[in-house]
């Protein structure tokens, strides 16, 4: 065949096509699915060279020379295209580095005792001159050790079209006809291990051309196409930068993967007591953390979704949203989840903000008016035991403004709350309920106590000095009305309505004094 002449060259163009390849592929290794791609394209092509070199050679020791030579590059091969389509088809490649360079150690077996045969023959029983098509190439017998050896290789080739072909049934539309491709090509050198001598293809550094099909495919459905090259590492890059964290974790509930910002949320709930081993939360169980949330915990173990609101420890500590969310619906306890942590502190910063401004007063720091009727209606009032609703009026303050001036009268207001704020904060609940018009509520034995507790008070700060700036103290008077009631039934618009009026009862008689104001149901029989 006239055109076999030109066998040598054929196998150098290849050796050339799969070094450009490789070559230009180097620089692309960082992205995910490629870091392996670049090294069987280089190993391709020494296969291609070795081969050329042993068809070119003219002397026997040359030839088997070079022969030995192809067998490191195709021993690799097959274990590289494992790695590349491993990467490929799966985020987590953990570890894979570590497992390529176990695997590479009977490879490293075999090319040692192939170099060293000629000493034991342990691997060739036999090595001889063929020629076939006019090409004059070595051919080995190999022993059942060989054999094995080469089994475990193409083990490595056969688990890479099932990884494969099993990824396809999941792929993208887009990614499958990439895919398929690929997988065509990958089946090349593949079923050529089991195809050639069934078809009695004997030339010599014909598995070579099997290998230019998947890194071809590879180069092209891996390299070539847009979608490819930007749509995993845009994806890649989405993970990595994203606000949210993200912890995905598999069927046995361990970590396999999470972002930068899921690592320090994790660092931040599980705060020095669970670092991270070698600085990883790969591979850890996701229990870590639901140990502390019990109720993530339980819809999590059932793989229902949902969404939740977590805290971090300490006083000051974060808080973070978290969203359950199964990786595949309708199957439980065999799925994965994701876990999308959301950080809150900010929004719950200012919530309480919020709540802050809207239950207290700004001047005196006391529950405002709303809050404080809010709380009135709410508390807890129990049959026989007392309640005492005191409302507090400070006497002729229209006077201090008049007199000292509106901050003054502030300082007043201010001074006067702490005093309440000293007395009754222990007790019950204090608010300012008017301008200078102050409410305490708290539980007592009898009205006749809180009427003590009340002249107490009123007599304390009639002795008491208040500083107004300016050189200037007054002493502030007040007048106090109480409601008291041993009553569950009664609501708390009576009582504050009786406090008002007994209070209204200590302006009209004279000011800086207390009354008690009568029983709702008493004064309405009266009035009956
Ligand atoms: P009475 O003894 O009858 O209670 O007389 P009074 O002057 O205390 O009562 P009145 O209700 O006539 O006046 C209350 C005054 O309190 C009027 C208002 O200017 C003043 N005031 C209300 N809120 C504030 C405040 O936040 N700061 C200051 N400085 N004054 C206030
Ligand atoms: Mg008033
Ligand atoms: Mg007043």
């Amino acid at each position: 065949m006239p055109w076999m002449q030109g066998y040598p060259f054929y196998l150098l163009m290849g050796c050339v096509l799969s070094l450009y390849m490789g070559v230009s592929s180097y620089k692309y290794r960082s992205t995910p699915g490629r870091r392996y791609l670049w090294i069987l394209m280089l190993l391709v092509s020494l296969i291609f060279a070795a081969t050329a070199g042993e068809i070119i050679s003219v002397s026997f020791q040359a030839k088997l020379w070079w022969k030995n030579l192809q067998q490191p590059p195709l021993f690799l091969s097959t274990i590289f295209t494992y790695a590349v389509i491993k990467e490929y088809v799966s985020r987590s490649v953990e570890g894979l580095a570590r497992r390529l360079a176990l695997f590479c150690i009977p490879v490293a077996l075999d090319v040692a005792l192939i170099f060293t045969d000629s000493y034991h023959h342990l691997m060739r029983s036999g090595i001889g001159l063929a020629t076939v098509a006019g090409v004059t190439g070595i051919v080995v017998h190999p022993t059942v050790l060989s054999m094995i050896l080469i089994a475990y290789d193409q083990m490595f080739g056969l688990y890479a079209v099932y990884l494969l072909a099993l990824s396809l049934l999941n792929s993208p539309k887009y990614y499958f006809r990439r895919n398929l491709m690929l997988l065509g090509g990958l089946l090349i050198p593949v079923l050529s291990v089991f195809l050639l001598p069934l078809l009695r293809i004997t030339i010599t550094g014909f598995t070579a051309f099997t290998y230019l099909p998947p890194i071809l495919a590879g180069y092209l459905s891996i390299f070539r196409d847009p979608r490819l090259s930007l749509y995993p590492l845009a994806k890649s890059k989405i993970f990595e930068n994203m606000k949210d964290g993200i912890v995905l974790t598999d069927r046995y509930d361990n970590i396999i993967d999470i972002n930068e910002a899921a690592d320090s949320m994790l660092r931040s709930l599980l705060k020095e007591q669970q670092e991270p081993r070698n600085n990883t939360w790969m591979g850890r169980s996701i229990h870590l953390l639901l140990n502390r949330y019990e109720d993530i915990a339980s819809q999590y173990s059932k793989r229902i979704e949902g969404q939740f609101e977590i805290k971090a420890p300490g006083e000051e500590g974060a808080w973070f949203g978290v969203s359950l969310i199964a990786t595949e619906r309708g199957k439980a306890e065999t799925t994965g989840m994701l876990m999308v942590f959301s950080d809150l502190s900010e929004k719950k910063r200012y919530e309480r903000e919020l709540l802050h401004q809207a239950t207290v007063d700004d001047l005196t720091g006391l529950y405002n008016r709303r809050h404080f009727m809010r709380l009135l209606q709410q508390y807890p009032v129990r049959d026989g035991a007392g309640l005492a609703l005191l409302l507090f009026d400070i006497d002729d303050f229209k006077l201090i403004n008049d007199t000292y001036g509106h901050m003054a009268g502030d300082l007043a207001l201010v001074n006067f709350s702490r005093k309440i704020l000293a007395e009754y904060e222990n007790k019950g609940i204090a608010g300012r309920v008017g301008g200078e018009e102050f409410a305490v509520c708290f539980f007592t034995g009898s009205e006749n106590e809180a009427l003590k507790e009340a002249e107490c008070f009123r007599e304390t700060m009639g002795g008491h000095v208040v500083h107004l700036g300016e050189g200037h103290s007054i002493r502030l008077t007040v007048s106090i009305g109480i409601a008291f009631t041993e009553r569950s039934d009664v609501t708390f618009e009576d009582l504050y309505r009786q406090a008002d009026e007994a209070l209204y009862l200590s302006k009209a008689t004279g000011k800086n004094r207390v009354t008690l104001g009568r029983e709702p149901a008493i004064r309405e029989a009266l009035k009956g």
